[in-house]
């Protein structure tokens, strides 16, 4: 069997390995550099119970994933060569009113109804915990298995490893459509006009997915939602876990920078960095940890979280071209579910039922054209 995948992200990445391992051929087509675009961009939280607001399906999902993700993270570096520093340190949300305070509580109840570790903190605590935390926090809430990783390491780590289980990957290659006859795809005809014959397709193109012909059946859209983050320089260890407030997230790396972000904008393909953005994640840092207002400036980025209508996944084969899927829509959860969803379209690609129910994810959702687009006022609590 042939399978060509479009995109080369960290998705793009975790599914050519998982379809290498099962003896499929495989070729990536990456449009400009592997792994330069979200995935690169992305703050490196494997956390279940940061990204899903209520219980349900998508929480569901974002715990299949994580452990996914802790079943397969040995291999991966192992096949790969690559550490992706999955760091232990867990993500502590802090309050600083009764308001934040209120939904933090509840979050933890709901948490821990469905099984979930979630331990509700006094300022002390959490100051002891992290002792860099301000002292005017009012409550916090300890997810202590919700980790972090070097997103950039693990990303390029599926591409070794799947470069090592004999895929290939091709840069600089634009796929403009998915062909198909007769109902079923055939292959990919590039930007140059050239064509390429394969069994199966995957569309792993990230923010992009929507872009490329073919699929227009499906009425499937995807679109950017941009994230800006401030990279800062401190000590090694000043921190210890991942810390959350209602306007920012603060995510240490081993080496001492410190992952500052992030905000949710619909502000189409644009990758500027704005005044504004500096503004909201800077005072929110402060606030969190006052003892940064001296931490030296490193750089400043911005990535598009690839998001869906409903801002779920899209996982599964298209209801108009059999042998054409997506593994798109990963909006703010692609790094945690980067494991499971390679694992899961290769189950589907080789005709096996995946363990976990995907229908809820199924792009068939979006055939009859009456779902709306979900509004985007996404705070981190
Ligand atoms: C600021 C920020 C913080 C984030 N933090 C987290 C986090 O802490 N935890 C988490 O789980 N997730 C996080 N995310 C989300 C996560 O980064 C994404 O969900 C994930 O990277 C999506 O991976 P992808 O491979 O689908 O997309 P991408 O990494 O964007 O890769 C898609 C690739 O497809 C290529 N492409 C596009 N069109 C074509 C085409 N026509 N032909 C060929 N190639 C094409 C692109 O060039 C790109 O390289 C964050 C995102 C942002 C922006």
């Amino acid at each position: 069997m042939k399978a060509l995948i479009v995109g080369g992200g960290i998705i793009g990445g975790a599914v050519a390995w998982r379809l290498a391992h099962n003896g499929v051929a495989v070729k990536v087509f990456e449009r400009g550099r592997l792994g330069q675009e979200a995935s690169w961009a992305a703050a490196g939280l494997i956390g279940p119970q940061v990204e899903a607001q209520e219980p349900g399906i998508f929480f569901d999902l974002c715990m299949a994933g994580k452990n996914a993700f802790d079943t397969m993270v040995e291999r991966l570096a192992h096949e790969s060569g690559i550490d992706p520093e999955y760091d232990e340190a867990g993500a502590l949300y802090v309050a600083f009113d009764e308001e934040s305070a209120a939904r933090l509580k509840s979050r933890a109840r709901w948490q821990r109804e469905v099984g979930a570790q979630a331990e509700e903190l006094t300022p002390a605590q959490a100051l002891r915990l992290a002792p860099a935390l301000s002292p005017d926090i009012i409550f916090a809430l300890h997810l202590p298995t919700n980790r972090r990783t070097e997103n950039r390491k693990l990303t390029m780590a599926y591409i070794r490893a799947a470069q090592r289980a004999g895929a290939v990957f091709q840069e600089s290659t634009r796929v403009a459509e998915i062909l198909s006859r007769s109902g079923r795809v055939s292959g990919v005809r590039l930007d140059d006009g050239s064509v390429e014959e394969s069994d199966v397709v995957i569309d792993a193109a990230g923010a992009w997915a929507g872009e490329i012909r073919g699929l227009e059946a499906d009425r499937v859209r995807f679109y950017p939602v941009r994230g800006q983050i401030i990279c800062f320089e401190g000590p090694p260890g000043l921190l210890g876990p991942s810390l959350f407030s209602p306007d920012g997230i603060l995510v240490p790396r081993r080496d001492g920078r410190l992952i500052a972000g992030s905000i949710f904008e619909d502000a189409g393909f644009n990758k500027s960095v704005t005044l504004a953005g500096i503004a909201t994640i800077t005072s929110a840092v402060a606030a969190m940890v006052p003892g940064l207002r001296g931490a030296a400036f490193r750089e400043t980025w911005a990535g598009l979280r690839p998001a869906s209508d409903d801002l779920m996944p899209v996982l599964g084969e298209s209801p108009s071209v059999a042998g054409a899927f997506y593994a798109a829509g990963h909006f703010r959860s692609g790094i945690l579910l980067s494991a499971l969803t390679g694992q899961v379209i290769a189950d589907l690609v080789s005709g096996k039922t995946p363990a976990l129910d995907l229908s809820p994810f199924s792009p068939a959702r979006f055939k009859n054209g009456a779902l709306k687009r979900v509004p985007l006022d996404m705070k981190h609590i």
